[in-house]
């Protein structure tokens, strides 16, 4: 039978939010033994995301929470989106609802699902395969100026490294879309939790050097050959009619 795919994204009030998680939500429908934690970057849940999730038919296998990041780490205006973690708060909040509402026998697979990504409904294949305590890896496309960055196996399918051209001498420098945890791992190693006092591109790096060391991660996707999913960015859009409007006050949107 099926691990538990426990799906966690992060997620914030902007206008293409709707079109990410509907984007996501489908993939979501199309695999049974995903259980999806949204986690809204606010004070509260919001009705957005409790209709999208009714609408999709998931309310009994999706949790919604809110955990908003604190002030000082929130990327205001015109900061770039790179100077500050994002999602960590949001994160830390889905694991501290795994950790309490499963047990370590439990056979479950965690992932972060970020909003904006392309996922292949066959990632999550892969997933299931991963054994009890390990961390799958797999090839993420468009992600650290390259084409794909992967993992790097040797004759006898170990992995040995990563292909990463960005920061490779991190300890695991892959990106966040490129691994999964087996759930046991996560209840083996309460203190594998993100964390706001770390180096821009370590975050994957700060939570799998609790659980993993390199040669024990499980490569995926056809020996890492196959990309199935995507670190895509969605454009922010040009809003100059509608903020005319708002000025207005002829806008229905706030
Ligand atoms: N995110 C968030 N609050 C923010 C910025 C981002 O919750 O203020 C979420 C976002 O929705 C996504 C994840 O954190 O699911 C990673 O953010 P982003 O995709 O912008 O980061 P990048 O892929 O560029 O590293
Ligand atoms: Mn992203």
């Amino acid at each position: 039978d099926l691990p538990t795919i426990f799906a966690i994204t992060p997620t914030y009030y902007r206008p293409v939010q709707k079109a990410e998680l509907t984007r996501l939500s489908h993939v979501v429908m199309l695999v049974p033994n995903v259980h999806w934690i949204i986690v809204e970057d606010a004070d509260h849940t919001s009705s957005l995301v409790t209709n999208l999730l009714q609408r999709a038919g998931l309310v009994e296998r999706s949790t919604q929470l809110s955990a908003k990041t604190p002030t000082q780490f929130k990327l205001q205006g015109k900061d770039p989106n790179w100077s500050k973690p994002r999602g960590v708060e949001q994160r830390n909040a889905a694991l501290r609802w795994i950790r309490e509402n499963t047990s370590k026998d439990d056979r479950g697979v965690v992932y972060f699902m970020d909003d904006d990504n392309a996922y292949s409904v066959e990632l999550f294949e892969e997933m299931n395969k991963i054994q009890a305590e390990r961390v799958g890896v797999w090839p993420v496309g468009l992600v650290g100026g390259l084409m794909v960055e992967k993992p790097i196996l040797n004759n006898e399918n170990i992995v040995t490294g990563f292909n990463a051209a960005w920061r490779p001498e991190r300890p695991f420098p892959l990106d966040m879309a490129g691994f999964a945890i087996s759930l046991d791992l996560l209840h083996k190693r309460p203190e594998a939790v993100f964390s706001f006092e770390v180096e821009r591109g370590y975050q994957e790096s700060e939570i799998l050097r609790h659980v993993t060391v390199l040669k024990e991660l499980q490569p995926l996707a056809n020996l890492c050959k196959e990309v199935l999913v995507w670190h895509t960015r969605t454009e922010k859009p040009k809003l100059t009619e509608e903020e005319k409007l708002r000025k207005a006050g002829k806008s229905s949107f706030d």
